[in-house]
C-alpha cells in the first residue's frame, strides 16, 4: 500500500513521490449540521478518505483536509460555514503554493453539497489557469492544471446524493461507524429535521459498495484525464 498522506511523509519522500507522479489531491468539505445521528465533519472526512483511497490507486499525495467550507445549513447547530470569498481565497492560495512546488496536476475534491462550493472552486480553477497560462507564455514555463472533482458524481448506485440520508449515512457507517448513532433516529423527537428520512435504511454494506465503487470510478477518470496530459 502506498503512503499517500502529505503530512505523514518527509520532505524527501514528498519530492520522490512528485518525481514519480506529479499529482496532488486537495480534499475540502465543511463543518455542517448532519442530523442527530451523524458528525458535523462528515463531508470533510468522506472527501479525505476518498482522496486517500483514490491516491493509493493512482499515486500522488493527499493534502490534509480543509474543514472550512461555504454555503449550506447555515444557522443549524454545529454548522460553521464561512464566507464564499474566504474559502475561495484560501483554496486559490493553496493552488498557488502547490504550483510553485512544481505539481503538474492539482485535483480538488469537494465532499460538500449543495454544489455552490464546487461551482465556486471550478470558477476559481478556470480563472487561475487562465492567468497562469498568460503568465507562463511570457516566462515560457509549464503550469499546473487544476481540476475540481466530486465523489458524489461518481456514486455507483442511485440515489447519488442526499443530506444525512441513505447515501451519506451508509458512507459514514462504512468509513467511521463509531461516529454514527442510528439509535438516536429512533429515540429523538424531530429526528429527521434537516435530513433525508431515507437514513433509516442505511447500512455499512451499502456504504462499502458505494465508497469502493466511487473510488474505482474516480481513479479511472483521473487516469483518463491525467494520462492525456
Ligand atoms: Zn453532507
Amino acid at each position: 500500500m502506498r503512503r499517500v498522506k502529505f503530512e505523514e511523509r518527509t520532505a524527501e519522500e514528498i519530492a520522490a513521490a512528485r518525481a514519480e507522479r506529479s499529482l496532488v489531491y486537495v480534499p475540502i468539505g465543511s463543518l455542517e449540521f448532519h442530523g442527530c445521528h451523524l458528525p458535523v465533519g462528515l463531508d470533510t472526512m468522506h472527501a479525505h478518505a476518498f482522496c486517500v483511497a483514490v491516491a493509493e490507486k493512482t499515486g500522488g499525495v493527499v493534502l490534509p483536509p480543509t474543514y472550512w467550507g461555504t454555503q449550506g445549513h447555515e444557522g443549524w447547530e454545529g454548522s460553521m460555514l464561512l464566507k464564499e470569498d474566504v474559502v475561495v481565497a484560501l483554496m486559490r492560495n493553496v493552488v498557488e503554493v502547490l504550483a510553485a512546488m512544481g505539481y503538474e496536476w492539482i485535483i480538488i475534491v469537494t465532499g460538500h453539497h449543495p454544489d455552490v462550493q464546487g461551482v465556486l472552486l471550478r470558477e476559481m480553477a478556470e480563472e487561475w489557469m487562465a492567468e497562469a497560462k498568460a503568465e507562463g507564455k511570457a516566462e515560457g514555463k509549464a503550469k499546473a492544471k487544476v481540476l475540481v472533482m466530486d465523489p458524489f458524481a461518481v456514486q455507483p448506485i442511485e440515489p447519488v446524493l442526499d443530506h444525512g440520508g441513505l447515501v451519506e449515512t451508509s458512507l459514514m457507517l462504512h468509513l467511521r461507524g463509531d461516529l454514527v448513532d442510528m439509535a438516536r433516529l429512533r429515540t429523538k423527537e424531530d429526528a429527521f429535521k434537516g435530513v433525508a428520512e431515507s437514513c433509516v435504511d442505511a447500512t455499512r454494506k451499502e456504504g462499502k459498495v458505494r465508497f469502493e465503487g466511487s473510488v474505482e470510478r474516480l481513479a479511472a477518470k483521473v487516469e483518463e484525464v491525467v494520462g492525456k496530459g
